[in-house]
């Protein structure tokens, strides 16, 4: 499922159309992905416009286009977009093309968990504009996680983390990946780590960075040293040095959570 690094990936893909008129639109009008949107109107005032700037906050995507069109994004689970050839078909499970000259922007997305919203106006939507502060940004303070921290006190710290209202961008294998890195058990309660605000969010703008370098700009692969790259594995080990106990897997809230038992103790999950 994407996260923040795996989101932006995607928007700077479509950059390939910036600047183009858009030709043609081709969407599937009756895919769940437009469940809010009208795609008469999509195709209407999208065609002709032109592909002005892109946009990425937390998990969800934004499009601009001349005229004062605006064409939201979320993957859901399985969605992605791509840049193709001009001429390209589009595919079964393309919802949503548009062409232009030089390039197709494709949205595809097999599950259709994700969502298209288009919108017109002078100023971006307003979902866009209410969104919470991005963990990269400067509003995202410590005195607002301490905050998040107490008011979902009965709320287990791994599942906090995935809240997009706290922490926008955060998905199940970066929320695993701070608690691995901080050495807290995920089912543990929110409230135990109100008086640690200040390391969680260091921690969170320190993976957001690395995450958005390693896997945002060229969809690298995270290092060893990273949690990521063992937690799917049967037989995997935790990879901090002097540690290498082997990783458990558990359900907690619905959600697959990988942990190191040596390195994160506490409450079973
Ligand atoms: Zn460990």
């Amino acid at each position: 499922m994407p996260e923040l690094a795996e989101v932006d990936y995607f928007r700077k893909q479509w950059n390939a159309g910036l600047g183009r008129p858009i030709r043609r639109v081709h969407a599937h009008a009756n895919a769940r992905v437009f469940r809010e949107t009208s795609v008469r109107l999509l195709t209407q005032k999208l065609a002709g416009s032109t592909f002005e700037a892109s946009f990425a906050h937390g998990k969800n995507l934004l499009f601009a286009f001349s005229g004062g069109h605006w064409l939201g994004g979320h993957l859901g689970m399985t969605g992605r977009l791509e840049a193709r050839p001009p001429d390209a078909r589009p595919e079964k499970h393309d919802h949503l093309v548009l062409f232009t000259d030089a390039v197709a922007l494709v949205f595809a997305d097999p599950r259709m968990f994700g969502r298209v919203r288009f919108e017109s106006g002078p100023e971006p939507p307003e979902w866009w504009r209410d969104s919470p502060p991005e963990i990269l940004s400067n509003d995202f303070t410590t005195a607002r996680v301490a905050d998040f921290l107490k008011r979902r006190a009965r709320t287990p710290i791994k599942t906090l983390l995935l809240d997009q209202a706290g922490f926008p961008g955060i998905g199940n294998w970066m929320a695993d990946e701070i608690c691995w890195r901080l050495r807290w058990h995920p089912a543990r309660l929110a409230g135990e780590f109100a008086e640690r605000a200040p390391e969680l969010r260091r921690a969170l703008r320190l993976l957001a960075r690395q995450a958005l370098r390693v896997i945002g700009d060229d969809w690298g692969d995270p290092p060893d040293s990273w949690l990521f790259n063992h937690r799917w594995k049967n037989g995997g080990r935790c990879p901090r040095g002097g540690c290498r106990a082997e990783l458990v897997r558990a359900d907690l809230r619905g959600r697959t959570t990988c942990r190191c038992p040596r390195c994160q103790p506490g409450t079973a999950a």
